[in-house]
């Protein structure tokens, strides 16, 4: 059942107060990957919410590092492409940029232009969501490639700090603390 598999994921989590700065509890997903049989969950969980909200979803987009380690095989399991958002400078080739704005200062992502063609369906897949920052600058440069995002999907959510408030795309967590 999606519930159990839930609680099983939840339970992986590592939690790590104070870092990697005082105040601020670091979730630790990588604990999750420790576990193939949890880790197998994850990824079936996961591909379950893409198939309800986007059944025709036609890219994957995973955010600079871990969103990578969801997005590509939820790609594959899906028989899309995958394509990633990388911070500036690490990506070859004619790329589309954005900018957006840190608790201290800014930051810039790129992504591949020829890589999404206008309008083909997008799902963007992360880790975590804290603040929204990454997830609303990934959903800006994707849509000024000219994709459109049918779904943010992420495995943690911080609720109280309302990062989905700042988006303005259909968004699911598969576990909230
Ligand atoms: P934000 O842009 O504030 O939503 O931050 C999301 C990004 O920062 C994700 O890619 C996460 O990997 C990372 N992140 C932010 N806060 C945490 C946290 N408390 N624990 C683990 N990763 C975090």
């Amino acid at each position: 059942m999606a519930d159990e598999r839930v609680k099983r994921i939840s339970e992986k989590i590592g939690t790590y107060p104070d870092f990697p700065k005082p105040g601020i509890v670091f979730r630790d997903i990588f604990s999750v990957l420790a576990d193939p049989s949890v880790f197998q969950d994850l990824l079936a969980v996961l591909e379950e919410q893409i198939r309800a909200v986007c059944p025709d979803v036609e890219i994957i987009v995973g955010l600079e590092s871990r969103g990578f380690l969801f997005g590509t095989p939820l790609a594959l399991a899906l028989g899309v492409p995958f394509v990633p958002v990388r911070k500036k400078g690490k990506l070859p080739g004619e790329l589309k940029q954005v900018l957006y704005t840190l608790e201290y200062g800014t930051d810039v992502f790129e992504a591949q232009a020829k890589c999404i063609k206008l309008g083909q369906k997008v799902v963007i897949v992360d880790d975590l969501l804290a603040t929204g920052g990454s997830m609303k600058a990934a959903c800006d440069l994707v849509t000024s490639i000219g994709g459109t995002v049918s779904l943010c999907l992420v495995c943690i959510e911080l609720e109280d700090l309302k990062g989905r408030e700042t988006l303005d795309k259909p968004f699911k967590a598969i576990v909230k603390f």
